[in-house]
């Protein structure tokens, strides 16, 4: 479940300090510590994950409930009218960094496309 070198794992341990957005026996969304947009939340299982590429198949409901969430937090936060981006970053070429699967919730400004 937790990998002692993982960063956000020593986040839902409480080991490291976050601002928490929602948190259930599953998931937590925490307040990233650089935000890219005023809303900037980043949603993970607390099964540690290294990205998408490492999802298994009985892991797809767990993947859904994220989402699920994401759409209440979103709808919770009042942000879900003027739209919002949710993004993966997978690996290197991802931009990925911190390598246990997390879904970012940007919010609160125009977002442009292409991503850079
Ligand atoms: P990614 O680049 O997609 O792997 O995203 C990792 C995200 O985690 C970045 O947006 C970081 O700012 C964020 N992050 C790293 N450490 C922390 C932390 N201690 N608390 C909150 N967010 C963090
Ligand atoms: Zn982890």
């Amino acid at each position: 479940m937790k990998d002692p070198n993982c960063i956000f794992c020593k986040i839902i341990a409480k080991e490291i300090p976050s601002k928490i957005a929602f948190e259930n026996e599953e998931i937590l969304a925490f307040h990233d510590i650089s935000p890219q947009a005023p809303v900037h939340i980043v949603f993970i299982p607390k099964k540690h994950i290294v990205s998408l590429s490492d999802v298994k198949n009985e892991d797809s409901a767990l993947l859904g409930n994220i989402l699920v969430q994401i759409r209440d937090v979103a709808k919770n936060l009042g942000i879900a009218e003027n739209g919002y981006r949710v993004v993966n970053n997978t690996g290197k070429n991802g931009g990925q960094t911190v390598f246990h699967i997390h879904f970012h919730l940007l919010a609160e400004r125009q977002l442009h496309w292409p991503p850079g």
